[in-house]
């Protein structure tokens, strides 16, 4: 699954990239702490989880211009959640996403399918 991981997902990345006219340092793979998906540095460095493939696109991608709009705002204030909605084409539900623990209510299906 990695390795179907590291070529799917970056490259999805870029592509939401170049819609949305962002631009990160470096994409990598790999797995991340329980329930996290995704991360965004200060120095612009992306890290997305291996886990994100079995996801619906729409909730990858939702998770990938999560991690994109760090690129413009690295904290989850206003003007993040703002910038996050119009990336989105929605309102971000602000709950929702809150923290970069997206979809905790698949979280279980996720463990469960990976196990
Ligand atoms: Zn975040």
């Amino acid at each position: 699954m990695e390795q179907v991981a590291s070529a799917v997902l970056p490259a999805r990345l870029h592509e939401l990239e170049r819609e949305n006219k962002l631009h990160c340092q470096n994409v990598c793979v790999k797995t991340l702490p329980k329930d996290i998906l995704g991360q965004c540095s200060s120095l612009k460095d992306i890290t997305l989880s291996p886990k994100l493939v079995i996801f619906p696109q729409r909730m990858s991608d939702a998770v990938m211009l999560h991690e994109l709009a760090h690129l413009r705002h690295l904290n989850h204030r206003k003007g993040f959640w703002t910038f996050l909605s119009s990336l989105l084409g929605e309102d971000a539900d602000e709950e929702k996403f809150k923290s970069d623990i997206a979809y905790c209510e698949h979280r279980d299906m996720i463990d469960f399918l990976l196990r």
